[in-house]
């Protein structure tokens, strides 16, 4: 048999996403985009680790915006007390259901990884210079990039032959302009310290601005299309002909659209203010505004659906959490109208984006004279299919498309590994 039958039975993709404590990861077929399995280690290092390993029904889709199990699950918990530990567990799993690592039709494995700086503007197979390079970015990324180089290595350990790709959740973003890209301060300063606009959830903004354009049956390169990832992480991307020239993160996950836990835009003197005025430490203003504000600071819960119960309940801290985190979010479509001007989708995805029909209503409430309008019963409908929720007819397009950023982790890898290998939407 030649190599190249061998890769043509390959169609397989492990995506892995690293945390420090944790390792979630999807095993996913390229012919259909079916999931095999599906599944989670959580509190790796602690004294006891939990792993659910979830065999979803061919192709199912998650359709409640969260990672609920389906079908045959199962879970584990012993004490896994480092990330090879974990991996090796998930190998177990996956080899007991006749898919483990070591099958033929695994082609490779696609690593998230948060922080890819200019460097990496598309996904990269990795080696020991990308490697090297992910490890140069870990002071952008202090938290994120050092978990998934330690994912990475796991799984290069236990399969060395096996392709593996880092797909960067920064990537999308670096065809921004310089103009949207740089914070106006002493430019030497600034470069000393790569200090710029990166933006996040990048692979989530590329896969949900594309899914948008094939819903208005177009060509990416024919629309223009504001993205808001809403989830506990929340961010709004303006994306022009699928190029994206402006999103509303910045050099951390900190700046821009209110958060369950984060503040989003706030005068940067308020830092200040804290550790002259207040005398918190940097750690302590780190933690408040990354930790304890958005949502959580604001009434103290980030959960959409405990705040829209208090508001029907009268409770006035959880309205005027809602109308802030409404008003900022208009803010950003008024502002990314501007930047694209012509607008012809505003897409909500994510947790919030996909189920809080409130949240959608009000976004778009008032904005008329922007195009954008509402259909009421539309908006109300529960699908986990793209979908249209504006009246036929208007101007810009409202629409809720669930994001899926594992399948575009895979449909990236699998794509890198090798042009002539079947496509999938
Ligand atoms: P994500 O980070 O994309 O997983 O989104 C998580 C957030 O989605 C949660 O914190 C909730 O605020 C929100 N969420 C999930 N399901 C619902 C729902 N049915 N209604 C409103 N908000 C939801």
């Amino acid at each position: 048999m030649s190599s190249y039958d061998a890769a043509d039975t390959a169609t397989r993709v492990l995506v892995l996403n690293s945390g420090s404590s944790s390792l979630k990861y999807q095993l996913l077929d390229m012919r259909d985009g079916a999931r095999l399995a599906v599944g989670m280690v959580e509190r790796i290092g602690e004294k006891t680790s939990r792993l659910v390993h979830t065999l979803p029904e061919s192709g199912g889709d998650s359709s409640d915006g969260g990672s609920s199990g389906g079908e045959g699950g199962r879970e584990r918990t012993g004490r896994f007390a480092d990330h090879a530990k974990a991996l090796e567990a998930v190998a177990d799993e996956l080899a007991h259901d006749g898919i483990g690592l070591d099958s033929p039709e695994l082609a490779a494995i696609g690593h998230r990884v948060v922080h890819g700086g200019l460097r990496f503007s598309e996904p990269a197979l990795i080696d020991d210079g990308v490697l090297a390079e992910i490890e140069r970015l870990v002071p952008l990324a202090p938290l994120h990039n050092p978990a998934n180089l330690l994912g990475i290595r796991t799984a290069r350990a236990l399969r060395p032959d096996l392709p593996q790709v880092a797909v960067f959740d920064t990537a999308f973003h670096t065809t921004m302009p310089e103009y949207a890209a740089r914070y106006a301060i002493d430019t030497a300063t600034a470069d000393a310290h790569r200090i710029r606009r990166y933006g996040f959830h990048g692979t989530s903004h590329a896969y949900v601005s594309r899914r948008t354009a094939e819903l208005l049956g177009k060509d990416p390169s024919e629309v223009n299309v504001i993205v808001l990832h809403l989830g506990n992480g929340a961010s709004a991307s303006a994306v022009a002909g699928g190029r994206c020239v402006d999103t509303s993160m910045g050099l951390t996950p900190l700046e821009g659209l209110v958060m369950g836990t984060r503040s989003g835009d706030i005068d940067p003197a308020v830092t200040f203010h804290l550790r002259r005025v207040a005398g918190m430490s940097v750690d302590e203003i780190d933690e408040l505004l990354n930790k304890k504000s958005g949502l959580v600071g604001l009434c103290g819960d980030n959960d959409m659906r405990e705040i829209r119960r208090r508001i029907d309940e009268g409770d006035e801290r959880a309205r005027l959490a809602f109308g802030i985190y409404i008003h900022r979010l208009k803010k950003y479509i008024g502002a990314y109208s501007a930047v694209l001007g012509r607008v012809d989708a505003v897409a909500f995805t994510a947790g919030v984006g996909e189920n809080a029909a409130e949240v959608r209503e009000a976004a778009v409430a008032g904005l008329e004279a922007l195009g954008l309008a509402m259909d009421a019963k539309r908006n109300a409908v529960r699908s986990g299919e793209p979908r249209i929720v504006s009246p036929d007819g208007a101007r810009t397009v409202v629409a809720v498309v669930p994001t899926d950023e594992e399948l575009e982790i895979a449909r990236q890898t699998f794509a890198l590994i090798g042009e002539d290998r079947p496509a999938i939407a």
